[in-house]
């Protein structure tokens, strides 16, 4: 059976206009894998014959994003495709990064050099599917397999290890038996690796429909060559989580939930994690075990030294880690659904939470004679304290009233 793939018209015209020049062109790797298997895939890389020189020719403006490595960005309604030449990587030096590459004219050559069998195969409308290594086959049978010997692979770039279990971790497949003995056998050489490229596929991993699978990261000896402290994650007590929405400080709170806030940062940090996640994240596990209240008012404090979005977030961890039975959170799936509730209510009424909300600024405190300083802010804060414990009293004359008579 002849299989079609559908794909978007600009990256079929780039690769129509490169074979009317004489040059074949195919989409290839993960937008092929990912058609095949009814997913969208993100992008649509092309590999090509062309050298770069003549995609530019050809194309007039391009973005030279990898033009070393033979890559040339063309952006079309303002999507970028990446056309690469069909190229053969030279030895790896430090298991990392090729020492050459050189162009070849042959796609099965280039189909050669990536590293699973089902992100080696190549699709042009005119000629339907290149499939050399068998991907198709491991793609139906859910097989992560190298592309010839597994253990040369992960030698030649230890990143593999990594891609091989997060891909099993996003398509839910196996790692085939010698792929897997060869991840077991070149682990230790991902102390070579760079930690942004490890933490992108660790992330990856986590944020798909199987986090859970990190485990394998630990069983295949793959993490204690990452870096000591990650080593130490107690990931025998790690929660499933795949009830967690899919977003990047809320998977790795839940991974790292046994750590204390200040190791997990730690743990990011070597990973060189934007800030921004690590704060979210610490901030998590620094809330997780405490009680956020069952008491309105002691909810309403809960809610009250946090972000809106943060005391969301602590909810969703709470209430996924509960319905897993997991040890540590204070409250029960019981509770942390009355608490949703009472949240909600907490916010429908608009109850002051922060003194931004106050019905009195320190401006009208000014205005009523009160000398600007350290005082000030301690009066707004024993007003706050005083609409948290009965929220109905945020009225702007009461807390005048109020100020006057405690300051
Ligand atoms: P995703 O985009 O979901 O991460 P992908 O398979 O598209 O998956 P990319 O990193 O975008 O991965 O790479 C595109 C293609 O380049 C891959 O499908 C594969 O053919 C090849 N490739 C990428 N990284 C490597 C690598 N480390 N070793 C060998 N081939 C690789
Ligand atoms: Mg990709």
């Amino acid at each position: 059976m002849e299989i079609r793939i559908e794909m978007p018209v600009q990256a079929e015209e780039i690769i129509e206009k490169l074979n009317r020049r004489g040059f074949e062109a195919y989409a290839v790797g993960g937008c092929v894998r990912d058609s095949l298997l009814g997913r969208t895939p993100e992008d649509w890389d092309i590999t090509t014959s062309a050298m770069p020189w003549q995609v530019k020719e050809i194309f007039g403006r391009t973005i030279d994003t990898g033009i070393r490595h033979g890559t040339v960005t063309i952006l079309r309604d303002g999507a970028g495709y990446e056309v690469t030449t069909y190229r053969i990587d030279g030895e790896y030096v430090d298991g990392r990064h090729p020492s050459s590459v050189a162009f070849t004219s042959n796609l099965t050559e280039d189909l050669r050099r990536r590293d699973f069998t089902m992100n080696a195969m190549a699709y042009s409308p005119k000629e339907g599917l290149v499939d050399v290594f068998g991907g198709l086959e491991d793609l139906r049978a859910g097989i992560i397999r190298c592309v010839g010997s597994a253990s040369e692979r992960f030698t030649e770039d230890a990143l593999r290890i990594l891609r091989a279990i997060r891909f099993a971790a996003q398509l839910d497949f196996v790692i085939e038996e010698t792929t897997r003995q060869a991840i077991s056998q070149v682990a230790p050489n991902l102390v070579h690796v760079s930690r942004e490229r490890i933490q992108m596929e660790l992330t990856k991993l986590l944020l798909s429909d199987h986090p859970e699978r990190m485990v394998e990261v630990f069983e295949s000896g793959a993490a204690e060559y990452l870096f000591p402290a990650f080593a130490r994650i107690p990931w025998k007590r790690m929660a499933p989580g795949a009830g967690l929405p899919a977003r990047k400080h809320l998977r790795w709170a839940m991974f790292l939930k046994d750590l204390q806030p200040e190791e997990a940062a730690a743990v990011l940090r070597e990973l060189k994690m934007d800030r921004d996640t690590i704060v979210r994240a610490s901030r998590l596990l620094t809330w997780l075990r405490r009680p956020a209240g069952l008491e309105e008012e002691e909810i309403r404090r809960t809610m009250s030294q946090m972000p809106d979005e943060a005391f969301d977030d602590l909810l969703l961890l709470k209430e996924a880690l509960a319905a897993d039975k997991q040890e540590g959170i204070p409250e029960t799936e019981a509770q942390l659904a009355r608490i949703r509730l009472e949240a909600e209510a907490i916010r429908r009424r608009g109850d002051c939470l922060r003194i931004a909300d106050l019905a009195v600024t320190g401006k009208d405190l000014m205005e009523a004679g009160m000398k600007p300083g350290p005082q000030l802010g301690e009066t707004l804060n024993r007003l706050l304290e005083l609409v948290l414990h009965q929220p109905e009293r945020n009225v702007k004359k009461e807390l005048l009233e109020e100020a006057a008579r405690i300051s």
